[in-house]
This record gives structure tokens, sequence and C-alpha cells, in this order.
């Protein structure tokens, strides 16, 4: 295989491209966001935000009705103005009002809003009072210390200012695992069904189950590549193609993420899977394997010698090259799990044949950590109890929040009292039912937020009811490391606390977690019989792998929990198990891969 320079795509201009129903809504955002700062009638923001949920979640592409003549004041919140903005959309492929006030509004400031505690009227402040254009310039006169003299901001919310900057920056470009897959889906799809296609797998980041990823990377086999090529370049959801050649084609999704399609030869496709994998660390301890061999890897395969041109990547014979297990066999390794290839250990491991045996979907038996309508879910526990079953789980828990999540509807004594007599209709009728499938059995949880000086927000001899008390946080959240750890470890030793859940609090792309040293949080947690979480939620993921390790290397149990606040959210489990896995953890360290009868045991602190 000879790489060939990639040549400028041409692509339609964007007028004449149809819109899919996510960059249609992307827009209306766009222009909400603007006209709040711009201190537009509050109506009139809340109308787009409306039209761009409803247009986001309308099962046909709205193009299609436009191209029908669908009259689209029959979609729920679109009126006649907002109508005439999608007809102009779909037409010039500009909505008038944000051409309008995109001219009058820096569009940095939408950046600017990104910063946490910055919303639309203090970007509008920044903005008005300070010129603030960018990130870049709120930095600058952050740091110049104007900001703090402005009317209700002040030198607290200056430092939050500078730090919420800083992470804006690093998130910027990165998007959540659940939202590339769920991007990547409908092209995969596309690429997949083009002529002459054999082969498409997803590699990179995405591949290795990283919480965030930068761009996605897929490899294809295809008798010719132009078609494959033109099925991405051509994709709907595409909003800038940013090369296109005969190898190689790199488009820009609304949304940011950057997706590149290669093709390759079938004899070099386990090669350069294995390369675009990465990790580049793993990969560097491979490359140095290889020529301890007396070998040569690359993206292009295996090869021993040096016959043939010296600037030929294919020089030499090829050892090994069509499928991803023969390089690693072919180097003396077992094949690696691509969550493990980030050089913590893994090549050692897999010289030595010591590969662990990593959790898959498989091993989880059921769910520990679940909303319902008694709180902020959207289903009732025998619809989400009805979900699980579906799942084959064997077991759910039922945590609801307590009071102190008054918003959420938080339960209290008497309103989990109440809860119960629906758990004991749930049993009875489950009783009744006789044969068929066995439905989950429900354990009663509660989410009991620990209260800022480390107690919890239930009395002793409800906590002691309870099959399972998870603790966690979700006020207080700047406290300074020592008192925030202080507090942790104060929950911790309750002898009915059973899981700490999402232990640091960060919100992927939008809130670092807690000050806390998670080593004396885990040690604890360790000796006092506590689960750490992993919240498989793509929005925390929460242990991450690195705590994930460092959990399990202090003694802790873990336990892989959803956190579902509607049936929908009961499928991010598998993020929990990617997670779990790129920490090396197996069904042995899982509570929730053990059966039932385990579980109670652990449960019970017996
Ligand atoms: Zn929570
Ligand atoms: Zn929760």
């Amino acid at each position: 295989m000879h790489a060939v320079p990639a040549r400028g795509g041409h692509p339609p201009p964007m007028s004449a491209r149809r819109l899919s129903n996510a960059q249609v809504a992307a827009r209306l955002e766009r222009l909400a966001a603007l006209l709040e700062i711009d201190g537009a009638n509050p109506f009139r923001v809340r109308a787009y935000r409306q039209a761009a949920e409803t247009v986001a979640a309308h099962p046909e592409a709205l193009a299609d009705l436009r191209a029908r003549g669908a009259d689209l004041t029959e979609l729920k919140g679109i009126g006649t103005d907002l109508a005439a903005a999608l007809i102009a959309l779909f037409d010039t492929g500009e909505i008038p009002a944000l051409a309008e006030v995109t001219g009058r509004v820096p569009v940095g400031l939408l950046d600017v809003m990104r910063v946490p505690g910055v919303g639309p009227k203090r970007a509008a402040t920044l903005w008005r009072e300070l010129g603030v254009a960018s990130l870049d310039d709120l930095e600058r006169v952050a740091r110049a210390g104007r900001v703090a003299a402005l009317a209700g901001f002040g030198e607290k919310t200056q430092g939050k200012v500078l730090a919420g900057v800083a992470q804006v920056r690093r998130h910027r470009g990165r998007v959540g695992l659940g939202d590339a897959e769920a991007a990547l889906a409908p092209l995969l799809a596309a690429v997949r069904a083009a002529d002459g296609v054999e082969r498409v797998e997803v590699a990179g980041s995405l591949r290795r189950g990283r919480a965030t990823v930068g761009d996605v990377d897929l490899l294809a086999v295809a008798e010719s590549p132009v078609a494959a090529m033109a099925a991405l370049r051509g994709h709907s959801d595409v909003a800038e193609v940013l090369a296109s050649g005969d190898t190689k084609t790199s488009v820009r999704l609304e949304g940011d993420l950057q997706v590149d399609l290669r093709v390759v030869p079938a004899g070099a496709f386990g090669a350069a899977w294995q390369y675009f994998t990465g990790s580049k660390a793993h990969n560097v301890v491979l490359r140095q394997r290889a020529i301890d061999r007396g070998l040569r890897l690359s993206e292009y395969g295996l090869f021993r010698g040096d016959e043939g041109g010296r600037d030929d990547p294919e020089r030499g014979e090829r050892v090994a090259g069509a499928d991803e297990a023969g390089v690693y066999r072919a180097l003396g390794l077992a094949w690696v799990p691509p969550e493990l290839r980030e050089d913590r250990g893994e090549v050692a491991a897999a010289a030595a044949g010591r590969l662990p045996r990593l959790l898959e979907l498989a091993d989880v038996r059921g769910d520990l950590h679940l909303h319902t309508t008694w709180s902020d879910g959207t289903a009732s526990i025998r619809t989400m109890r009805a979900a699980g079953a579906a799942r084959g789980y064997a077991y759910l828990a039922v945590t609801d929040h307590s009071q102190a999540l008054r918003m959420t509807g938080g339960l209290d004594a008497a309103k989990l009292a109440r809860q119960w007599a629906e758990l004991d209709e749930v049993d009875a009728e489950d009783a009744d039912r006789g044969g068929g499938e066995p439905l989950p059995t429900v354990l009663r949880g509660l989410e009991v937020d620990i209260l800022k000086d480390g107690g919890l927000d239930l009395d002793d001899d409800w906590l002691a009811r309870l099959d399972l008390v998870i603790v966690s946080v979700h006020g207080h959240l700047d406290l300074p490391q020592a008192r925030q750890t202080e507090r942790l470890l104060g929950a911790l030793q309750h002898p009915e606390v059973n899981v700490l859940a999402h232990p640091t609090g960060r919100l992927l792309g939008g809130r670092e977690g807690i000050a806390v040293d998670l080593d004396a949080v885990f040690e604890a947690a360790a000796a006092h019989g506590v689960a750490v979480e992993c919240n498989a939620s793509p929005h925390r993921l929460d242990l991450g792998d690195v705590e994930l390790m460092r959990a399990a290397a202090a003694g802790c149990r873990v336990v892989v929990s959803t956190d579902a606040h509607a049936v929908a959210g009961l499928g991010d489990m598998r993020y929990g198990v990617t997670t779990a896995r790129r920490a090396w953890l197996g069904p042995e360290q899982v509570v929730n891969a053990w059966p039932l009868d385990r579980v109670r045991s652990f449960l019970a602190k017996r």
C-alpha cells in the first residue's frame, strides 16, 4: 500500500445539501443562545429552544417534509414564523434571524457561555462592559482583574471564571463516548452499505473506549475506495469536508466531531487496524518489540528483511498483517483487548500470558442505581423492572433521591414508607404470577445525600431497613480538599452505607470533580466494606478508568451502575463496562456481576 496525498474535496454548497434534523436543531439552538445574550424577549428565545427539541426528536427529516411540501406548522411548537425560518434555511442555507444576530453578537460568546457559572446574562455583561467577544478575551480581562470589578462578579467568581476557561479549552473539540457513538452510527451504516465495501471497522480512541474522543478513525476494505469515500463525504450529517482523496477522507460533523475514513488493502487490514487503534504509547512499545526481534512493524504490516526499495514501506517479507491477532501472535503476544492498549503494562502481561479476564456486558446480572417517578425518574418501578427483565437481569435496586434534593422530589421517611407500600404490591403481584420467566428481584435502596458535615440525609433506623444504601454528594461541591475528604470519610464509616456513587461528581465537558483525597477515600471504603461506583452515564463515567485502577489496588469492590432516570438510561451499562475494562477489572471485582445471594451478603456486610 502506498500513501496517496489527500486531494482537496469539492463538497456541494451547504444550501444544496439536505440538512439533517440534528443540523437544523443545532442552528436553532445557536440562534436561541445568541438572542439570549442579545437580551431578546425570553418567550422568543424559549420558542427557538423548544423548536430545536421538536426538530431533534422528529422521526422524519424535516428537509424531506419540506421537499414534499408538507405544512411545517403542523409540528408541535412550530408557528408561522418558525416555519418561515425553516423554509428559508432549507431553500437558502440560512436562517435570516441567525444571520442578523451573528452580525451583531460575536459568535465567540457561545464559547464564553460554556464557562461554568457564566450564563447568557453574565456573557452579555462581559461583552457590553469589557468588550469580551471570545474565550481569549475573557481570560485576558480576568487575569487583569477586571472581571472582579464588575457588579455581581467579585474575586471569587473571577477565580472560577479563569479555572472555567481552562476547562472549556481542554474539552473543546472532544466529544463524549456516547455522543460520538451516536453521531457515528448513521455514517458507519452508510459507508457499510456503499458499493463494493467488504468491511468497515472503528479504530482510534473510540475503539479503546476512552471517556471522550477527539476524532474518529474508520478503516475499510473495499473493491474500490470511490464509493466508500463518496458515502461518507455526501452524508447529510457532514458539516464540512476537510480532505478527500483515494485512500483517505476527513470530514467534520455538526457538533465538531472529526471523522477520518481510510481504505486499506485486505492483506494489511489487521496491521492498519492495530496501528490506527493506538494508543501511540502502546504502539511505541510494540514497534520496539518488533525491532528486538529483527522485524519492522507499521500500518502496512509486520516485515522481515530489507529486500526491495529502501523507501518502500512494504519491503522485505510480510510476516503478518491481514488480521490483528496475527500481528500480536507474530510478536509473541496474546491479542490485547483495545481497552488495555494504553501502555499500562499490557504488553508485558500479554507476553507472560497474564492478561486479565475482563468484565463483559454479559457478566452483568443487575443494575444497582436507578431512579423512578418516585423522585426525578420518568418511569415507574414496574416499567423499570420490565426493562431490567428485558435485559436479562436477575436483580435491580430502586435508589431514588433522599429529601435534601428537594427539586427532584427526594424521599423523606414518610414518602419512603409509601414507596415501600408500592414495592410490597409489586412483590405480591410477582408471587401471584406463578410460572413464566422470573422478573428481576427489586432491592430497596435509596441514594442518600451526604450532608455538608458528612452526616446522612435519613435517620439511622430507616437506613438500617434498606437493602442498599448509596451515598453521594450533590451539593457543596466546592469545599476545600481537607473538608471535602473529611465529609466523605464521615459518610463512609456509617455502618449502613454500601456504595459511594459518582465519587468525584465530575460531568464530562461540564464540571471538574470535587477536590478530594481519593486515595484516603478508597482506603476507607475498602476498610468499611463500601463499594465505589463506576457511574456508567456517558456524561459522568465516574469513577474513570485511572481512578478505578487505584480503587481496585486499594482493595475496593466496584459497582458498575447506570444511574438511569429513564428506561433508555439502562442501556448506558455498556459504557460502564468499557470503563471497567479499561481499569483491568474482571467479574470477581464487580459486585453486580455476582449472583444475588452473594450481593446480599456483601450488602449485609457479613
Ligand atoms: Zn446522584
Ligand atoms: Zn442517582
